[in-house]
């Protein structure tokens, strides 16, 4: 059997970002309306510095208004509550997102519970979960949009075909299921507490891993001709004392079982900034009642 084919998530990625330019280009033109994303970064986690500084990059070269708040690793709760209401009552705001993980003096769920549903581009807030699950008009949360916008392209219609997502967190496992579910797939959520997780995978034309587990998922667990969607990015000990970056699956044996495989770096990845910038092109013409261009 040939080998998979490579989902290129970096390609795929710039087309996004290049489809919300021209949005955006249009509603400033037809609307007068810029959309605009606030991010907001507590402490100074280099992970987290480096996803913000890409955010507010992409965001500028998309041609929306980025808002940057970096605020002290010592900040108490009141302090960024305060800042997001104050993003959630500015006109020019139309997409919040606090970076996660917060410093320990701080609720993570009340910062996500008080940022306006309406801005949520993360996709977090109970009220889109909600939606989410109950089939209606939702932020999404971009990890599992992008991972969406991938298996629709490497498929096509997803309707009936069975699906196993492995790992049930609330940012990627959980809404990724209701996402496929909402596409007619027949779903399997798997976690730690699955038997015959093997077995499980073997069963399904897509399987989506969310596990964060280096190379867990080997490739005589893949269906032959499966689609496979690698969300993990696991660092490990590489050649020389460097270290380099891995999904869940075990890349080299999954490829010459699959159908279609994402790599890890350059697959899932890139996908997450680009669908938030969609989310806030999405949020902000809901906000004003404006249709979302074509493009
Ligand atoms: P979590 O740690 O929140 O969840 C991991 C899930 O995997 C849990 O549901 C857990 O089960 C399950 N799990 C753990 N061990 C096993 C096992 N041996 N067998 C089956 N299931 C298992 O992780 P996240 O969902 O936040 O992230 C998952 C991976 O995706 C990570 O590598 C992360 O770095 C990456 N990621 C990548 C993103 C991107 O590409 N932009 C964005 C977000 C995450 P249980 O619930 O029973 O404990």
């Amino acid at each position: 059997m040939a080998d998979a084919k490579i989902i290129d998530g970096k390609a795929f990625a710039a087309k996004v970002r290049e489809r919300v330019g021209r949005q955006v280009a249009a509603l400033k033109d037809k609307h007068d309306l810029t959309p605009g994303l606030a991010v907001v970064l507590v402490g100074e986690d280099p992970a987290s510095q480096v996803y913000v500084r890409n955010k507010g990059k992409q965001t500028a070269e998309s041609g929306m208004n980025s808002f940057e708040h970096k605020l002290d690793i010592s900040t108490g709760q009141d302090t960024l509550l305060a800042l997001v209401n104050q993003l959630n009552d500015d006109p020019k705001v139309h997409g919040i997102l606090v970076q996660l993980p917060l410093p320990d003096q701080i609720d993570e769920q009340a910062v996500l519970a008080a940022i306006d549903p309406a801005k949520d581009v993360d996709g977090f807030h109970v009220v889109n979960v909600g939606r989410l699950s109950t089939g209606s008009e939702a932020l999404v949360p971009c990890t599992p949009r992008g991972c969406l916008m991938m298996l629709k392209d490497a498929v096509g219609d997803l309707s009936g075909k069975k699906a196993i997502v492995v790992g049930r967190s609330n940012i990627v496992g959980k809404p990724m299921f209701q996402l496929l579910l909402g596409e007619s797939c027949t779903v399997t959520v798997a976690h730690s507490r699955t038997q015959d997780l093997p077995g499980e995978c073997r069963e399904a034309d897509i399987l989506v891993a969310a596990v964060g587990r280096p190379g867990m998922i080997k490739g005589d667990w893949i269906k032959p001709g499966a689609t496979v969607i690698d969300v993990g990015i696991n660092r490990v000990e590489g050649e020389g004392g460097k270290t380099r970056l891995v999904g869940d699956v075990d890349f080299d044996s999954a490829v010459k079982v699959a159908g279609a495989i994402t790599p890890v770096p350059g697959g899932v990845g890139p996908m997450t900034i680009a669908c938030l910038l969609a989310n806030t092109v999405t949020a902000a013409c809901r906000q004003h009642g404006v249709e979302e261009p074509e493009a």
